[in-house]
């Protein structure tokens, strides 16, 4: 571990975090007990982590949880700190990305990305065409330049998702988490947003949680891979050795490539192995 890296608090902390919904009603469900784990702020890096789990085991109460939202936040128990202190809400220093296409329909791509940075504005000191300029360049980054005036209807899926992108990396966020982010795509769209995903967070530099039910997406992306036992969920096996860093690479023959294969088959295992322990 690095010098600088020792003297930051960890970028995200869970100790000891129970989530009870209901709690103390007849439908109290825990979908989360015992979790705890760190996250380093590796400054000039950010970390890829890939979190993958049978359907219900708590992996979106983990983002949400992180991202403060009031339906899930706080804990029942345990704490969730973000550069070493609890979370109150929602902050521009997390940008969250979800499966379904979030975009505002009445506002255009540029007011869409736009949005995050009007709300801060005051904060952040902008005027409307230092907001304009900030929301083009990220527009473009993602490829959608010259689609700025259309509304979220006129655009595919995938580009629906590249607003949601651009709409929180304009923010430059520590943390990105997404949810799901491609599930909805198509496989050649899917690769697609891989390869852009993995570009821009060289720019951005932050930390990423993503969900994601594609062994390969999270292999392919994650410098480490958590897997998620049944609820109440906790971490039943981290990967952090499964293949070298392959984010420069393109997702298409990284993914065709035997090593790789060798590793969705160990996560695969495991992944059956935490299903059949229901
Ligand atoms: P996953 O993302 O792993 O599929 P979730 O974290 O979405 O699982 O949900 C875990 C469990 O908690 C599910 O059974 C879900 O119904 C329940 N749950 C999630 N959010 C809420 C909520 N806001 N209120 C009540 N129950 C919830």
């Amino acid at each position: 571990m690095s010098p600088s890296t020792q003297e930051l608090p960890p970028i995200v902390e869970f100790r000891d975090v129970e989530k009870t919904f209901a709690a103390g009603t007849p439908k109290a469900y825990t979908a989360l007990k015992g979790l705890s784990f760190r996250v380093d702020d590796l400054p000039g890096v950010g970390e890829f982590i890939s979190v993958v789990g049978p359907s219900g085991c708590g992996k979106s109460t983990i983002l949400n949880l992180i991202q403060g939202f009031d339906d899930v936040y706080p804990p029942t128990s345990g704490d969730v700190l973000v550069r070493g202190k609890p979370v109150i809400g929602p902050g521009r220093d997390r940008g969250m990305v979800f499966q379904r296409y979030s975009s505002f329909p009445h506002r255009t791509v540029l007011r869409n990305v736009t949005f995050g940075l009007e709300i801060h504005r005051k904060e952040l000191g902008l005027n409307r065409s230092t907001m304009d300029d900030m929301a083009m360049q990220w527009i473009n980054k993602v490829g959608l330049g010259g689609h700025e005036r259309k509304y979220p209807h006129q655009l595919s899926g995938g580009q629906q998702q590249r607003v949601a992108i651009a709409r929180s990396l304009v923010l430059k966020p520590r943390i990105l988490l997404m949810d799901e982010p491609f599930s909805a795509l198509d496989e050649p769209t899917r690769y697609e947003m891989q390869r852009l995903i993995t570009q821009l967070w060289h720019e951005i530099e932050a930390t990423v949680f993503i969900v994601t039910h594609s062994i390969s997406e999270a292999v392919f992306l994650g410098d480490r891979v958590w897997m998620i036992s049944h609820a109440p969920g906790h971490i039943a096996r981290q990967f952090d050795d499964l293949v070298p860093p392959t984010h420069d690479e393109d997702p298409l023959l990284v993914q065709q490539s035997d090593d790789f294969k060798t590793s969705v088959g160990i996560v695969a295992k495991a992944f059956h192995d935490v299903e059949s322990q229901r």
